[in-house]
């Protein structure tokens, strides 16, 4: 296949989006290499994931199911670790149960239920983020903070699932120090579910293409980054 300057574009955008996650980990005192970078591909081209898959990428994500299926199993040969961000319904939980790694976006008991008890026996347990609406936005998915204590309880208990951690959205804010204050709040309220219900959950998914620092500042352990690694996203056909 031609190696389109699209490609190189991509490859180009993706090594400078690893450097700035390495030098925000450097100036926040994270360990270098510790934060996750999942390179957000909806929309994306299986040729665009391949092309930085070759450069040591690993981890995608993807918030439509059927078009990410088609992916998954065109790009089978690659060593790729799937991550689920979009929502979630009922009738979608055997195919994400079954095809993808880790899940973003769970924000009430009966998806949780339902990806426990469809998750194949043969597979690890899936590793899960709870999505919690921080700024109890109406028209945003995720579970309001005074809920999460028995929600997480709950999802902790379930056999073929691995409760790791807290994932947000925030509302989009230019200014850095407010940007971490609601990533801070994320944080704490992890800490507050571990030491309530005497958890270990250790991952944190938090920040994208705006505010990625903030993220890493406050302890994500994932970022989920789409634009600044494929530049615009395509329109959906
Ligand atoms: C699209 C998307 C992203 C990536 O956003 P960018 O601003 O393009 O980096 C991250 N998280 C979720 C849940 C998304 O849907």
């Amino acid at each position: 296949m031609e190696h389109s300057t699209n490609m190189t574009l991509i490859e180009n955008l993706h090594h400078q989006l690893v450097n700035r996650l390495r030098s925000a980990e450097l100036r926040f005192g994270r360990t270098p290499g510790s934060v996750c970078l999942v390179a957000v591909s909806k929309t994306q081209s299986p040729e665009a994931i391949r092309a930085i898959a070759a450069l040591r990428q690993k981890d995608f994500g993807e918030n439509q199911l059927q078009e990410a299926l088609g992916k998954v199993e065109l790009l089978s040969d690659l060593d790729c670790t799937w991550h689920f961000i979009g929502s979630m319904q009922t009738n979608k939980c055997r195919d994400i149960a079954t095809h993808f790694d880790w899940i973003h976006s769970v924000d009430r008991l009966k998806i949780a239920r339902r990806l426990s008890n469809l998750r194949p026996a043969s597979a690890v347990p899936l590793n899960i983020f709870l999505q919690v609406n921080l700024q109890r936005e109406a028209t945003k998915s995720g579970i309001a903070p005074e809920e999460l204590i028995s929600l997480a309880s709950a999802v902790s208990e379930l056999p073929n699932l691995q409760l790791r951690g807290l994932m947000a959205i925030p509302e989009p804010e230019p200014n850095f120090e407010l940007q971490r204050k609601v990533f801070s709040e994320l944080r704490e309220l992890q800490h507050e579910l571990n030491r309530v219900l005497d958890l270990t959950l250790d991952c944190l998914s938090m920040g994208m293409t705006d505010d990625l620092e903030a993220a890493v500042a406050e302890g994500a352990t994932h970022v989920r980054v789409g634009t600044a690694i494929f530049g615009a996203r395509n329109f959906r056909k």
